[in-house]
């Protein structure tokens, strides 16, 4: 099945009891047994519920991998993945990394005895020299939030394979639409729903998909028996997201291109990041890992002006000042003081989050507003 198809069709059959073509939201935490261990496949809805199941698969579906999980944040998502480590052991981590997993890396699980090296991973085989014999984890975003560094997956792939070490990778800006990891030769791949995947803007939720079965089962083990799994209203809204993903990306793809363009032209534009650019430092990589190149749009103002970009960030109309991205509405948001606030001034400065970084989360609106919506905020 084609990629186009498995978003609608992927995982999915209609529902068993009247044929509902979408799962119904089984809104109840426990189901009828007909003696002790007998029943429809389903007990506690901690350990199973059939309409975040439906979800589960369809995630796997489009990641072509053979197993998902749902989780109530991607947060969530990813504190299931650290808990497959124990005391003493590493992860390499991109230093270019959402605010939030860098706090959860660095504000719980290094308490707990886990040690975290952040690196840069412009050229991928530079990770092999910070791999040691207790890392454990490789962590990567590509591309990255908010600068759009892109790694190489293939490459960082063999260096995991060969020092048998798991490598994750946090998908949620490429989406599977432009990028599967897990063909590229990644263990996980992990998903904050609330942005691509649910695609409205109307859910918190995370996912994680594997392929390997052993892997798969532990992490159930962790799902379950830490219990931050997503409620199936939730789980009934991500899987109609995930409905139109292709439909949304190509869009948020072609309007991304335009927005990136146009600011490159302006004169009070100094930088922008985005991939797709042939002067963007990993552009071959990004054109053959990934599809296209995305809805997210970095960029900095001439001189790097921090009372400059606050006025374009007030002025914008179209574009709403908010946390997240990925939904269909186009957002702004200052990663300085926002996003990345949990990371401290010279971190944050040293990866090129400067005070006058804004970062745009392209919507599907029309092209033609969201241009002229910029151009009237930049002046
Ligand atoms: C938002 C985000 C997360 C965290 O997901 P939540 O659903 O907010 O918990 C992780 N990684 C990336 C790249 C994100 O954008």
């Amino acid at each position: 099945m084609k990629f186009n198809t498995k978003t609608i069709h992927g995982g999915q059959k209609p529902d068993a009891a009247y044929g509902a073509i979408m799962p119904p939201i089984y809104q109840t935490s426990t189901f009828a047994q007909t003696s002790p261990g007998e029943h429809k496949g389903y007990e506690y809805a901690r350990s199973g519920n059939p309409t975040r199941n439906a979800l589960e698969e369809a995630v796997a579906s489009i990641e072509n991998g053979k197993f998902g999980l749902a989780f109530g944040s991607g947060l969530a998502a990813i504190d299931a993945v650290l808990k497959l480590l124990k005391p003493g052991d590493e992860v390499v981590s991109t230093n270019d990394l959402y605010g939030g997993t860098y706090r959860l890396f660095t504000k719980i699980y290094e308490d707990f005895g886990i040690k975290f090296r952040f690196i840069g991973m412009k050229n991928a085989n530079s990770i092999e020299n910070y791999i040691s014999k207790t890392t454990k984890l490789i962590w990567v975003e590509t591309p990255t939030n908010p600068m759009m560094n892109i790694i190489d997956i293939v490459a960082t792939a063999k260096i995991a394979k060969k020092h048998k070490v798991l490598f994750a990778v946090d998908n949620t800006f490429a989406t599977p639409y432009l990028q599967q990891p897990l063909d590229l030769g990644a263990d996980i791949v992990m998903h904050s729903a609330t942005k691509y995947l649910g695609g409205h803007s109307d859910l918190v939720m995370g996912a994680l998909v594997v392929k390997d079965k052993e892997l798969a089962d532990q992490l159930y083990f962790i799902q379950n028996a830490s219990g931050a799994i997503c409620g199936p209203q939730d789980a009934f809204l991500a899987l109609r997201g995930i409905k139109t993903l292709h439909v949304r990306m190509q869009r948020h793809c072609e309007n991304g291109r335009a927005v990136a363009e146009y600011l490159q032209s302006h004169p009070k534009i100094e930088n922008v990041y985005w991939p797709g650019f042939i002067n963007h430092p990993n552009h071959k990589i990004a054109k053959s890992q990934m599809k296209d190149f995305g809805g997210m749009v970095s960029f900095t103002t001439k001189g790097n002006n921090y009372k400059a970009s606050i006025k374009i960030i007030e002025n914008l109309k179209v574009f709403t000042l908010a946390e997240s991205l990925g939904g269909v509405e186009s957002l702004a948001g200052h990663p300085a003081s926002m996003t990345h606030a949990s990371i401290p001034k010279e971190e944050r400065e040293k990866i090129g989050v400067v005070d006058s970084l804004i970062r745009l989360s392209v919507g599907i609106e029309d092209e033609a507003d969201l241009i002229a919506d910029l151009k009237q905020a930049i002046g």
